[in-house]
């Protein structure tokens, strides 16, 4: 059997709709993408085009896998973040669109202060695929950057996404608990900027979600406990021993945690009243607080 490219899509469509996938389309022609190594462009260019029975083949098993809710990202193994390519596997949450907010906060905020003598100095607690990181020293040059995660694994595609995106000489990665394995006090580095999306999802509710993400994505990097607030205690615990005076604070949260974190913050007395920022869909996304 061999189908025209246009038709072999519409049966995609259909198939992956069929399974539950939010975005059938997209993800078909992603998939096929993906298979012929084509982009966008190449894909409508060859609309008239037939396959033959083998690529037939090798497209229906991508479209299995699929349709067994394994997130289009973890199969093609990439995801676009600030406009940039990033590699991805299951041990990394797959970088969301909602999150570029907390880059853009972070840099609009070292754009509006004042450079520190020797450019500015960031810690990243919980780096995954290294998209924050990695977005930031390539929009600020004079960043220099410490990341952290729990997972070994996930350090070696955030390290590989540094060196791909030519960066890797200003992040230095260190598998760390939080700030477990970061020394504090004396001998011990400070930094202008700390920020964070940690997991914050709360346990009875990640079961709910999408197969994609309930079965799929590292539950490390989703679950934040109980109330979904355990990470976020855990950070507020020991920043300030990691911050420079006035050092600043950078998280992402849930969209209904604005108030919970906020309070958390306040109740340490360590931080001016934090401010909050939406994402583009208009829900609460980030939160920044100054230190005092
Ligand atoms: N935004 C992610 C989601 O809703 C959660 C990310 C996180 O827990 N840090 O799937």
């Amino acid at each position: 059997m061999s189908l025209e490219i246009k038709e072999i899509l519409q049966v995609a469509e259909a198939r992956l709709k069929g399974a539950g996938c939010e975005e059938a389309k997209t993800d078909a022609e992603e998939l096929l993408c993906f298979l012929m190594k084509f982009d966008k462009n190449q894909l409508f260019m060859n609309w008239g085009r037939e396959l033959d029975e083998k690529l037939c083949d090798a497209y229906f098993e991508l479209l299995d896998v699929r349709a067994s809710r394994r997130p289009l990202h973890y199969i093609i193994g990439r995801r676009e973040f600030m406009g940039f390519d990033f590699a991805v596997n299951e041990n990394v949450l797959i970088p969301r669109q909602d999150t570029e907010i907390l880059v853009e906060t972070v840099l609009a905020h070292m754009t509006r202060e004042k450079t520190p003598t020797g450019g500015w100095r960031a810690l990243e607690i919980g780096v995954g695929s290294g998209a924050v990181s990695v977005s930031l020293c390539k929009n600020k040059s004079d960043l220099k950057m410490k990341a952290t995660d729990i997972s070994p694994a996930a350090l070696a595609v955030a390290k590989k996404n540094a060196v791909a995106l030519a960066v890797a000489d200003r992040i230095r990665f260190a598998v760390s608990d939080m700030f477990g394995s970061l020394r504090s006090g004396l001998g011990g580095a400070k930094y202008h900027v700390i920020v964070s999306n940690p997991p914050y999802i709360p346990e009875d509710v990640l079961p709910t979600l999408q197969p994609e993400i309930s079965e799929y994505e590292p539950a490390v990097a989703l679950c934040g406990g109980a109330g979904g607030l355990d990470a976020y205690r855990r950070i507020l615990e020991k920043a300030h021993l990691y911050m420079k005076k006035r050092g600043t604070l950078f998280l992402e949260i849930g969209f209904d945690q604005a108030d919970a974190v906020t309070g958390l913050i306040k109740e340490t007395k360590r931080y001016e009243t934090p401010e909050v920022y939406k994402d583009l869909s208009g829900n609460d996304r980030v939160v920044r607080a100054i230190a005092v």
